[in-house]
């Protein structure tokens, strides 16, 4: 029996859409490739937040789909209420988050179980079953042929939305996007999502859209004696852009103010993919040693990366420390002047000609003891992905819908480049539009009964 919709990927993306679908009376199969569900969600900080208005949008992800990102931006609304029609706790709103975003704490897990009920209500998961070609009958997608524990079988439905979470665990993939080096990226997400939606919905004629150039991650201090999805979190050093960042050269190469997320994309680029980001006791107390946003973890992160292993220099003078950093190969003399360079730019006489754009604020190393870190870049999700419209549908070259396909979550591109403006929004505004584009105008969905009878 053919299911009205069949759902590639039980992360978030994928599990709201399904849920949505299922809420409506909809049956549904999940296909999600591992044991578990919510994929890089549920390793996720659980913070629902976006741009909060087209012109920070415009600012921080110049180069992004401006119609796909006024949807998320104009959806954020919705996707909070939408939350909580699950049930689930909804943190206080606040703005600043990265800087620039507005943002509530979710409770993801309580979302991801309250999904998976709804979901099996009246239709399926099955686990540890992946997606491995598409069913395309008479020029549209009709289902798709999947590889489980019961070996190969077919799961058909009225249509298929492609959930998988981006290419990031294709090290192969990502050196065509990226660049040479590229396949050395530390992977800072579920290591499932494999450009298996992508590959999928090339295959059945969905063109590729966005800044395949561009990704999303955070710098991740270097060598590691362990990396567990445990330290994603603890180990990510958001801090770091009030920090200084310098190469191996000993040299700047990004604002560092703009966020770990930019300047992890800079760093991939420098030489040997290598940095180090310095800071003094001032900027440790109020930014690596407390929450990064509200809600956040609060753990010592110079600490956690001494722990895990990594390069950590603590030193009571300059002097000591660039000693110290000299001795991991980066460039002693110049990064002296790099230092020297900050301060003068935070005095407010820059040198005329400075190796990257300084902050608006330069925050020079002044209190004591001040310390190094030895970071590298790592990737969350890639910013690639599969051309859509602004409800999910799959797109061909020409721009015109491929019958039966849909692609949301980070299986869409185009949404964002070098800026971040969200993970977890993507799925909850894209996951339910899908639906709504698959399934023909909202029929009263449960949670509306619910509330219209009181
Ligand atoms: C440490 C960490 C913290 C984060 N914190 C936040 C945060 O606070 N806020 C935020 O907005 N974002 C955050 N993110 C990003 C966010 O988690 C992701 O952007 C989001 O989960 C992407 O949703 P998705 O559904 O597209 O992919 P995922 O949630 O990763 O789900 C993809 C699923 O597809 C499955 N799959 C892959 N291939 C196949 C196949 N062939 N067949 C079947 N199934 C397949 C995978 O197993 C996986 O379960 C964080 C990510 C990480 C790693």
């Amino acid at each position: 029996m053919a299911d009205d919709l069949v759902v590639i990927g039980g992360g978030v993306a994928g599990m709201a859409a399904a849920a949505h679908a299922a809420r409506r009376g909809a049956r549904v199969t999940v296909i999600e490739k591992s044991d578990g569900l919510g994929g890089s969600g549920a390793l996720s900080a659980g913070i629902l937040w976006t741009a909060p208005d087209r012109e920070t949008l415009r600012r921080v992800t110049p180069r992004g789909d401006e119609e796909l990102g006024m949807v998320i931006v104009d959806g954020f609304e919705d996707a909070v209420e939408d939350v909580r029609s699950w049930g689930v706790e909804v943190s206080e709103r606040w703005y600043g988050q990265l800087g620039y975003g507005v943002a509530h704490r979710i409770d993801i897990h309580a979302l991801l179980r309250a999904w998976e009920e709804e979901v099996l209500r009246s239709g399926r998961i099955l686990r540890n079953t992946a997606s491995t070609e598409l069913i395309v009958e008479a020029g549209a997608v009709r289902g798709t042929r999947v590889h489980g524990h019961g070996g190969e079988d077919e799961v058909r439905g009225g249509g298929v939305i492609l959930a998988t979470g981006g290419c990031q665990g294709d090290p192969a993939l990502l050196r065509t996007w990226l660049g040479a080096g590229a396949e050395r990226l530390l992977l800072r997400s579920n290591p499932h999502s494999a450009g298996d939606g992508f590959r999928l919905g090339r295959s059945a004629g969905a063109a590729g859209a966005g800044a395949f150039d561009s990704f999303y991650g955070h710098m991740i201090p270097t060598p590691l004696n362990r990396w567990e999805p445990e330290d994603y979190l603890p180990l990510t050093q958001y801090h770091s852009k009030a920090c200084v960042v310098v190469n191996v050269y000993g040299r700047r190469f990004a604002d560092e103010s703009r966020g770990d997320e930019v300047t992890n994309q800079r760093l991939f680029r420098q030489p040997g993919s290598r940095g180090v980001v310095l800071c003094d006791e001032r900027v440790r107390r109020e930014h690596a040693i407390a929450a990064p946003y509200p809600h956040g973890q609060v753990v010592d992160r110079i600490e956690y990366a001494r722990e895990r292993g990594a390069r950590v220099a603590t030193a009571s003078t300059l002097d000591e420390l660039v000693d110290e950093v000299s001795r991991w190969g980066v460039h002693g003399p110049r990064l002296r002047q790099t230092l020297a360079d900050v301060e003068a730019a935070a005095a407010g006489s820059p040198p005329s000609t400075p190796d990257a754009p300084f902050p608006a604020e330069p925050q020079p190393l002044v209190e004591p003891p001040f310390y190094a870190v030895e970071v590298q870049p790592a990737i969350t999700f890639t910013f690639g992905g599969l051309r859509t419209d602004t409800y999910g549908r799959a797109l061909n070259e020409a721009g015109e819908p491929v019958p039966g396909l849909y692609a949301i979550g980070a299986d869409m591109g185009g949404v964002q480049e070098d800026g971040y403006i969200g993970g977890l929004i993507l799925g909850l505004v894209f996951g339910p539009r899908a639906v709504e584009a698959a399934l023909g105008a909202p029929a009263r969905g449960r949670a509306e009964e619910v509330s219209a009878s009181g």
